[in-house]
């Protein structure tokens, strides 16, 4: 039998973990909550995964974050997936709980849809009736689709270089209340889309570091007014796209507070307690300022 060790034990799995932010939010996060608890981040291969997962719950751990290239391939090592995790078919969060006689039982979550939601509403940007267009069909799209649809967008386009990828995400997720349309990712179908959008999510990783001259949008093209940026790409925070849309003086959405907005959706599931979002923020900024 194992009961719960002090102090309280986190992790991430993931390969490569070392670039993680994830440590630093969450360790502030107990800090700030005067909780004893230590979030350890541990490079686990393929190979080793299910062996890993199984060793958490060994060793008495509350919970981990699970990261690139594992957060599909989990899903038939646990005992349970919450319904949201089913749908996107990945898990972000794993929750060790144990029942009275000290058995182990593993659920898989997912909080990025979440993050995308909340760094919208923290954004001011009201998603009910709403216009979006979602660049990328690869995993942190299919977040962001799911958390429109779940907060009634009217429309997504979704634009993608591979129709059947984005195809596949329709299926998926279809909705009776949000129309989802795919059509091909390239810049004269982003320009007519943007025409009557009201939000662009860009969700692959153009621009991000080190290429950080490459942008989705053409240069010397103004933003349409009417359209809120939001790029999920956080390294570096300032993006090609968030600098063009400062030019446009049009609103943004930040991909750094939708990494810490899921992280805070872990912090609750594992601890029940709302998380210190401010103190997640400041460690964020830090630990990517550290990391340049
Ligand atoms: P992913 O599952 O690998 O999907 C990437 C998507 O982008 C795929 O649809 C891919 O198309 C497409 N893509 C890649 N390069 C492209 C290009 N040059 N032109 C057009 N499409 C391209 O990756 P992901 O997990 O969704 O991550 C995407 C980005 O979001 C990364 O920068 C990641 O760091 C960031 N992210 C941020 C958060 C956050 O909390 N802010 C969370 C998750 C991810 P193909 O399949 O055809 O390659």
């Amino acid at each position: 039998m194992n009961t719960a060790p002090n102090p309280l034990l986190f992790a991430l799995l993931g390969d490569p973990v070392s670039h993680s932010v994830s440590p630093a939010m969450q360790s502030a996060a107990l800090t700030a909550k005067n909780l004893d608890g230590i979030y350890l981040p541990i490079q686990v291969g393929s190979s080793d995964l299910r062996s890993a997962v199984r060793g958490l719950a060994a060793l008495g751990f509350r919970g981990a974050n699970i990261t690139l290239p594992h957060k599909e391939t989990i899903l038939p090592m646990l005992d349970a997936i919450s319904d949201d995790a089913r749908t996107l078919g990945a898990v972000n969060t794993i929750v060790i709980d144990r029942d009275s006689a000290g058995v182990s039982r593993i659920v898989g979550h997912n909080t990025d849809h979440l993050g995308v939601v909340y760094a919208l509403e923290k954004a001011g940007h009201s998603i009910r009736g709403s216009q979006a267009i979602v660049i990328g069909a690869g995993g942190a799209a299919r977040a962001a689709v799911f958390g429109l649809i779940r907060s009634q967008a009217d429309e997504i386009v979704i634009l993608a270089r591979r129709a059947d990828q984005g195809a596949r995400i329709v299926r998926a997720l279809g909705s009776a209340g949000t129309r989802l349309r795919v059509r091909r990712f390239d810049t004269e179908n982003l320009i007519r889309e943007s025409e009557r959008a009201t939000l662009l999510i860009h969700a692959t990783p153009i621009g991000m570091r080190p290429k950080t001259n490459d942008s989705v949008w053409p240069d010397l093209r103004p933003i349409p007014p009417h359209l809120t940026v939001f790029d999920v790409v956080y390294t570096p925070t300032q993006t090609k796209l968030v600098l063009q849309a400062k030019a446009s003086g049009v609103p943004i959405v930040s991909g750094l507070e939708m990494l810490i907005r899921q992280a805070a959706q872990s912090f609750l599931l594992w601890t029940d307690r709302e998380a210190p979002v401010g103190a997640m923020r400041d460690a964020a900024h830090r630990a990517l300022e550290e990391a340049v």
